[in-house]
């Protein structure tokens, strides 16, 4: 039985993109050879890899606006140490919203001092500040839209005279932005994109070229930008499938039609949260994410009946992460609302037998 797949990452992708990825893995486009051993450089992939490029950018609404869009490798872990190379070259500003801020604070300081604007540590990042300054001398402003461990999300962007770097791994896709205000966005393909072994970065080109430090080549935005991605060898089966996902997409009728179906998704879970007196959201309400919902089970003395009722149900991958315990719904662009239907049935009838 296909099970409801709650996981934060990597997570849920599109049935009919799992079926012609793993098609493309014994055959490729009928060309009697595998996708995963062609050469790269092949016209095959060239395609793949430019039409892939190419639709990110108009899905995003990002097509004649300056930006390119790379497919890299090494995680948005190594976009945290790789964005500070390209743009820090005196001071940059970071909000501070959670354990991925965190990661990228840390990377960024490797280089050079940084400032955080704001912080919600001390409610254990269940909020998302909303009143800091962000020095317009600084290099750039650094903020993760998606808090996928504490479940908030960025609702609406400070105006920033700098340019604006933007961690988007967990719910790139997901929502309607203006994404001409951001001057960098990065995302691991592996929670709303595909699976896991690229990362997307869109960047403005001309934001680059400015810091003074030699930056190695494999680094180097403008070297990516250059070659086509494809400085090395690429990651074929994570672009492709990405590709797969992003053409899946365009056919529901691109962002505006999913985030609809998102909004509806986590109304749907975010009431029986609210609704059930077993439940307690863990994130302030105005922060709450549409991507990641995090809850805990009030009573202690149930949690063994509801997980045995979650797996009875088919529900999986809804355990918290350590730093906030209880649980945690990823409902990503491809998880169907049916999905959550079950899962807040699960809620309810657990409300029944207390
Ligand atoms: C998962 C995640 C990351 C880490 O991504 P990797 O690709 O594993 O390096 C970074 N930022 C956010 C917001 C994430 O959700």
């Amino acid at each position: 039985m296909k099970k409801h797949n709650f996981s934060a990452g990597p997570s849920i992708l599109p049935q009919e993109v799992l079926l012609k990825a793993s098609e493309a893995v014994l055959d490729y486009n009928g060309s009697g050879l595998s996708l995963i051993e062609i050469s790269h450089r092949s016209k095959d992939f060239v395609d793949i890899m430019e039409r892939a490029r190419a639709l990110v950018l108009e899905l995003l609404g990002l097509e004649g606006k300056g930006y390119k869009a790379l497919f890299l490798q090494g995680g948005a872990s190594t976009q945290f140490l790789m964005l500070a190379m390209n743009l820090l070259e005196k001071r940059a500003g970071y909000l501070n919203t959670g354990a991925w801020s965190e990661k990228a604070i840390k990377e960024a300081k490797v280089l050079d001092d940084i400032y955080e604007v704001a912080s919600s540590k001390n409610a254990n990042f269940n909020y998302i500040p909303k009143q800091y300054d962000i020095p317009s001398d600084y290099d750039y402003f650094h903020c993760t839209s998606n808090n996928t461990i504490f479940g908030t999300q960025i609702k609406s962007f400070p105006k920033c005279d700098i340019p604006m770097v933007c961690d988007m791994s967990s719910d790139i896709f997901s929502r309607q932005l203006d994404f001409s205000q951001f001057g960098l966005i990065y995302a691991g393909a592996q929670k709303n994109m595909g699976p896991a072994g690229t990362t997307l970065v869109v960047v403005k080109e001309d934001i680059l070229g400015k810091v003074s430090r030699n930056i190695p080549t494999i680094m180097d935005y403008k070297k990516h930008i250059g070659s086509g991605s494809m400085l090395n060898t690429p990651p074929v089966f994570a672009v492709y499938t990405s590709l797969l996902t992003l053409e899946w997409l365009k056919g529901l009728g691109g962002i505006a039609a999913i985030e609809k179906e998102n909004e509806k998704k986590a109304r749907l879970m975010y009431s029986e949260i609210d609704l059930n007196p077993l439940f307690k959201g863990f994130a302030t309400k105005e922060d709450r994410s549409l991507m990641n919902a995090t809850f805990t089970l009030e009573n202690e003395n149930l949690k063994d009946t509801f997980e045995t009722m979650l797996k009875e149900a088919g529900v999986s991958g809804v355990n918290g992460h350590r730093s906030v315990g209880g649980y945690r719904a990823s409902m990503y662009n491809a998880l169907p609302i049916d999905s959550v239907k079950v899962l807040v049935e699960v809620m309810s009838e657990l409300e029944t037998k207390a």
